[in-house]
């Protein structure tokens, strides 16, 4: 999931150099030497749901690298032209063919060695049929007791879950916001 580094400049394709640029930043930057444009690398957006029908929570089963054959919260790269919300809407129904309502932002993860920040709202599922699409072997509920922690795809998605069981038997959910590394 690393990102690779800039190779080429993305106006004017030359070949970048990595090193300090002049307007005294302090971070080591993609540099064109030719057109002198800086390519600035920051953290990307990944949004999901946390889709719940009564004690049960939805999984999706992997149908793609990475992590393949693994559960997984519907969820995945932010889109241009959409807010962090409806890119977790349109990932729910991409990857599980769910029929459910938005509800509050739930947990708020920096993940720090791989530059992306995952974000995921609770969602309250309308109907317990799903139509997972390529991306999901199957789409299933799942109580707490039944969550198969050893095949989560992801940290922030067990990290997530841990969280939404724990609020619910409060009644209470907050927001989570932690940092992974
Ligand atoms: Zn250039």
């Amino acid at each position: 999931m690393h990102r690779s580094p800039i190779k080429f400049c993305k106006d004017c394709g030359a070949a970048v150099v990595y090193r300090l640029p002049d307007d005294g930043d302090t971070k080591l930057r993609a540099v064109c030497p030719a057109c002198h444009a800086v390519h600035y690398e920051n953290p990307i957006n990944v949004v999901g749901t946390v889709p719940h029908w009564g004690d049960k929570v939805l999984l999706c089963k992997r149908n793609i690298e990475p992590r393949f054959g693994k559960w997984t919260l519907p969820a995945g790269f932010m889109e241009l032209g959409e807010s962090t919300a409806e890119g977790a809407a349109r990932e729910t129904v991409e990857e599980a063919g769910a029929q459910f309502e938005m509800q509050e932002l739930f947990s708020v993860m920096s993940v720090i060695h791989v530059g992306q920040v995952h974000l995921y709202y609770r969602a309250e599922l309308l109907s317990d049929v799903f139509d997972p699409g390529f991306e999901t072997i199957e789409a299933r509920l799942f109580t707490e007791a039944e969550i198969p922690w050893d095949e989560i795809a992801f940290r922030t998605v067990s990290q997530t879950l841990k969280h939404y069981f724990a609020d619910r038997k409060t009644g209470q959910f907050g927001l989570h916001h932690e940092s992974l590394v």
